[in-house]
């Protein structure tokens, strides 16, 4: 959270800065960082690390508890020690099993955000088409020919059907 709000400090203070006249280094370095996307990848940074503390709470504080219910999900303690002696190695390999189970939800809650996104993007798309299509529709394209009674263009100045002239 610190290095958030130090990035935050950051910018502001770069967009602060009096720009000089002449291009000193500071100036040239300012314009590189000020660039469109050189901002939006710092806006990235920041909004997908602010992000990945939602991410981990939720699995720290809400689905870890939760999971715990169904038996235990602490598996710190699982250990191999590899041989006999002080120096023998040892596989801490509840750890790496933790590892796991975190990157499993973290790709269930990422899935399930980007579903929900997919799905209101569609919808919005599809509101958008339909409401290209009403307003398509609602423009007249046709016209009777008062002679023949015909449907014809709107835009025809001889009927096709009876050749009056309109
Ligand atoms: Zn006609």
């Amino acid at each position: 959270m610190d290095i958030i709000i130090l990035d935050f400090i950051v910018i502001y203070f770069l967009r602060e800065v009096n720009m000089d006249k002449k291009k000193g280094f500071i100036a040239e370095f300012k314009e590189f960082i000020l660039r469109g996307n050189v901002m939006d990848m710092a806006v990235g940074v920041i909004v997908g690390g602010a992000f990945t503390a939602i991410v981990t709470s939720l699995n720290a504080d809400i689905l870890t508890p939760l999971l715990g219910i169904f038996g235990g999900t602490d598996f710190s303690e699982l250990k191999v020690t590899l041989g006999s002696g002080e120096l023998a190695p040892t596989l801490t390999y509840g750890n790496f099993i933790t590892a796991v189970i975190n990157f499993l939800i973290t790709a269930l809650v990422i899935f399930v955000i980007i579903k929900a996104i997919n799905r209101l993007s569609e919808r919005a798309a599809a509101l958008v088409k339909k409401n290209a299509e009403e307003a398509e529709a609602a423009e007249p394209t046709e016209k009777e020919c008062p002679y023949c009674y015909s449907k014809i263009n709107i835009k025809a100045t001889r009927c096709p059907h009876c050749t009056s002239q309109l």
